[in-house]
């Protein structure tokens, strides 16, 4: 093992034609990121390149002239098109050796299932000189590590089962003594009720001075689907004051922006919502119409959510509204299905029904087609019922395609709830 200076940036190169269209997804490198990023190791670029010798050697060298660590994943196998290991031998100028002791753990694993092991296979055993084998217990393929001056480049299988463990084993061993004592510390709030720039004009004359502190606080605001989301991050050395900083920096943060931040602690809407209404000892009922179902699919995705969903009732028809939520039929035709009489009478249809003590409706027009000029796509109304509380209903007008209007529709709809009983 060298004493050179830590690694403190990484890229990841995934190999492998099929991650270039739509068959597979590279989801090795979100993890390796994320993980890098937790040993205090920067990830500044990632590369997926298809099976092809030429663009990957020159991605390779590229990556070396830039990167403390260069992690791979995939081609490690036995086929012609798996190509990682002789292109990191070709442009290391390092020849390879067949180590036998990979070659029998290899025919072992085909003799466990009954098979002989295929010539192709002793590919697999090919090792560049000075490289460390990391041993595989998911699969045929072996990882490898090599020191490369300063350098360290790590060769990874493909399937997320071999990778993730093979991985998790190096951070916690060869990694974590090369990664120095540096760790990332981060913090999010996720925001409701407001526009990116407006949260931005909000949070950055504070953020703003974390900027040029030692350590320094970097800031990200990201507008996601239904939420403006911030992200803190600091790097510190291990043990120091780090997370207590951090920490610290969201706090204040959550104090500028006041009630809109809905979570400070990397919990999402219908968790908080579920935990909001389990304190409260309250039971939840729907009544859903242009959402079709997403509102309580989405609570219940949260484990344990039994506690206080009660149920709901998809009114999607008209005479749906009207046989099962007791909507008057004269309401429709006077106001319309989407109008906020039409919405109160739902909640009070599905409270009536299930009895429960918090009840939400939401009807609306999520497109492409059905709008009219005084009811474009997009016009939702949301109706609220909770105990000790006024009634609450409000037409919005969300932008976007059919399943962002559905999203969004559930997100203001649980976000209601939350301010109402928090
Ligand atoms: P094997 O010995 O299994 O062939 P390998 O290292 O050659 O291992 P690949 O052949 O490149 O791995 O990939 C095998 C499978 O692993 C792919 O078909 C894909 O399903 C999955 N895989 C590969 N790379 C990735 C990635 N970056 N993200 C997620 N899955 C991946
Ligand atoms: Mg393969």
């Amino acid at each position: 093992m060298s004493t050179a200076s830590p690694l403190r940036t990484a890229e990841i190169i995934a190999v492998g034609s099929e991650l270039l269209g739509t068959a597979r997804l590279d989801t090795n490198s979100l993890l390796l990121t994320e993980q890098l990023a937790s040993m205090g190791i920067e990830v500044l670029t990632k590369h997926v390149v298809g099976d092809h010798r030429a663009t990957l050697a020159q991605v390779f060298r590229e990556a070396r002239a830039r990167s403390d660590l260069i992690v791979f994943t995939g081609g490690l196998g036995p086929t012609d098109d798996d190509l990682t290991r002789d292109v990191v031998a070709d442009v290391l100028g390092r020849a390879m050796d067949i180590d036998e002791a990979i070659v029998e753990k290899i025919r072992a694993r085909f003799t466990r299932r009954g098979m002989r092991m295929p010539d192709v296979n002793r590919r697999q055993a090919q090792v560049p000189r000075g490289a460390t084998v990391l041993d595989n217990p998911n699969g045929t393929a072996p990882g490898l590590l090599i020191d490369d001056d300063h350098r360290v480049v790590v060769l990874l299988p493909g399937p997320p089962r071999e990778m993730k463990p093979m991985f998790e084993k190096l951070a916690a061993g060869a990694l974590a003594a090369r990664a120095g004592a540096e760790r990332v510390y981060t913090a999010s709030l996720f925001i409701t009720g407001r526009s990116e720039s407006d949260v931005e004009q909000t949070v950055q004359p504070i953020y703003s001075r974390w900027r040029d502190a030692t350590p320094p606080i970097v800031t990200t605001i990201l507008a996601a689907m239904g939420q403006i989301e911030l992200h803190l991050s600091l790097r510190a050395a291990d043990g120091a004051k780090g997370p207590a900083e951090v920490s610290r920096a969201r706090d204040e943060l959550a104090r500028a922006l006041g009630d809109d931040v809905y979570s400070t602690d990397g919990r999402m809407m219908p968790e908080v919502v579920g935990d909001l209404l389990r304190t409260g000892g309250y039971s939840f009922a729907a009544a859903e119409s242009c959402t079709g179902g997403l509102l309580l699919s989405r609570l219940t995705d949260v484990p344990g959510s039994s506690d206080y969903v009660h149920g709901g009732i998809v009114a999607y028809d008209n005479d749906a509204k009207i046989a099962w939520l007791d909507v008057p039929r004269a309401l429709i035709a006077q106001h319309g299905a989407v109008s906020e009489p039409v919405a109160i009478a739902m909640a009070e249809g599905i409270r009536a029904l299930t009895g429960a003590d918090v009840a939400v409706a939401i009807t609306g027009i999520a497109g492409p087609g059905g709008g009219t000029p005084e009811k474009p796509v997009g016009t939702v109304v949301i109706a609220v019922l909770a105990p000790e509380r006024a009634a609450y209903v409000r037409t919005y007008s969300f932008l976007g395609g059919r399943d962002m209007v559905k999203f969004q529709s559930t997100q203001a709809a649980l976000d209601r709830v939350r301010r109402m009983i928090a």
